[in-house]
């Protein structure tokens, strides 16, 4: 018997597959297709052929661990103890699960807002715990009045994703505003903060779960190098948490990965001496820009993206088709590839809607975006 009976392959890898078999430009799967930093290729290049390839400590190399203390001091003006407090992961898809993993018991209640990424579910169905989805709002903020009444004695964790993927939302002052209240009300839930597009915000600020007081005893962040750096496919990312929770996530972690692959680590450690990642929004800002700008004149309708690398579009002035059906056609007969909305849905409500990525060369995003004028 199948422990995760409706789990199928992942939205990501079926529009990928399809976009390389039907040969049609890739804004499915969010990585980036432009080349990496040349600074840190040259480090990796040079550290291959010296003495790096054997374990680190389990919860990371001690270098790497301090220049991330040092990033998240000079991000967010939160001094961490590396020794305590961080561990470094492969990807942040294994900190959410091992932290999920390691926190959730049986019976426990997990709250998701949903359109939600897909790794946060099934990790908490194989606690045999329940994922509560909860929606968000039509703007996708989150609907606080709903959240509460979402909430019980049961409920032992929030997940929260800032900025949002796939809507591109961060969140505000006021929210974690009506946050704290929640969290006053229940002392025993703590909150998962996926953090993995933080330097990737546009005209407002990110506001980091790292500062706010009330969140530090009672937090795990997660982020990624993956999105930071342009490096996806190296699956190395952090996450932080009070001694606490720490101590327990880290039990889990020994036993699924024991220590984060060693090159990765020691390159990312020197790398971090020369990149600056406040240039990250930017860079990614000038992207999305110029793709609103190539689609200006399609019949796609925009919303609006504050953070992450993707652009949800509506499609419902094209066609009447569900997303999916409409996504598969975009790549069959059209050459570009996108992530139907409704696949982030617990009950995968058709909306119209569909993500592109944005992390992609000029040439990439032109040539996609005459295809998409063209309907
Ligand atoms: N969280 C979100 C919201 C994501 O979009 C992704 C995709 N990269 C991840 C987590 C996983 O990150 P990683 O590739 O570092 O495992
Ligand atoms: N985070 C990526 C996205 O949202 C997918 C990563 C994956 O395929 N697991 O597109």
């Amino acid at each position: 018997m199948s422990k995760l009976p409706n789990v199928t392959t992942s939205i990501f890898t079926v529009m990928s597959k399809m976009a390389t078999e039907y040969n049609a430009i890739n804004l499915s799967q969010g990585f980036p297709n432009f080349p990496v930093d040349e600074r840190l290729t040259d480090i990796v290049a040079r550290l291959a052929k010296e003495n790096v390839h054997q374990y680190t400590p389990m919860a990371g190399y001690p270098p790497l661990m301090n220049q991330i203390s040092k990033l998240i001091q000079s991000s967010y003006n939160r001094i961490i103890h590396p020794e305590l407090e961080l561990l470094v992961t492969a990807g942040a898809t294994q900190g959410i699960f091992t932290t999920i993993l390691a926190l959730v018991k049986e019976n426990d209640e997990v709250i998701i807002l949903d359109p939600s990424y897909d790794s946060y579910e099934s990790p908490v169905l194989l606690c045999k715990a329940k994922p509560v989805r909860v929606p968000l709002n039509n703007d996708y903020t989150p609907n606080w009045e709903t959240i509460e009444k979402s909430c019980s004695d049961k409920t032992r964790m929030i997940i929260i994703n800032n900025p949002h993927n796939p809507t591109g939302k961060i969140l505000t002052e006021t929210d974690f505003l009506q946050l704290n209240i929640l969290l006053e009300k229940y002392p025993d839930i703590i909150v998962l903060s996926d953090e993995v597009y933080e330097y990737i915000t546009f005209e407002e600020k990110h506001i980091s779960a790292h500062t706010k007081s009330f969140l530090i005893d009672r937090c795990v962040m997660v982020s990624s190098f993956g999105k930071s750096f342009h490096i996806t496919g190296w699956k190395i990312g952090y996450t932080i948490a009070p001694e606490y929770l720490m101590k327990e996530i880290k039990k889990v972690h020994q036993f699924l990965v024991f220590s984060v692959n060693s090159i990765s680590q020691f390159a990312i450690s020197e790398y971090l001496d020369v990149v600056d990642v406040n240039l990250l929004g930017k860079f990614y800002q000038e992207k999305r820009d110029y793709f609103q700008k190539l689609l200006q004149n399609s019949r796609f309708e925009l919303k609006p993206c504050e953070g992450t690398y993707f652009q949800v579009a509506s499609y419902a002035n094209i066609s009447n088709e569900d997303d999916v059906t409409f996504c598969k056609k975009l790549i069959t007969d059209h050459g570009v590839a996108a992530i139907p909305i409704s696949t982030f849905y617990s009950d995968h409500k058709d909306q119209k809607l569909i993500r592109f990525c944005f992390a992609k060369d000029n040439f990439t995003l032109e040539s996609a975006a005459k295809k998409l004028c063209e309907i």
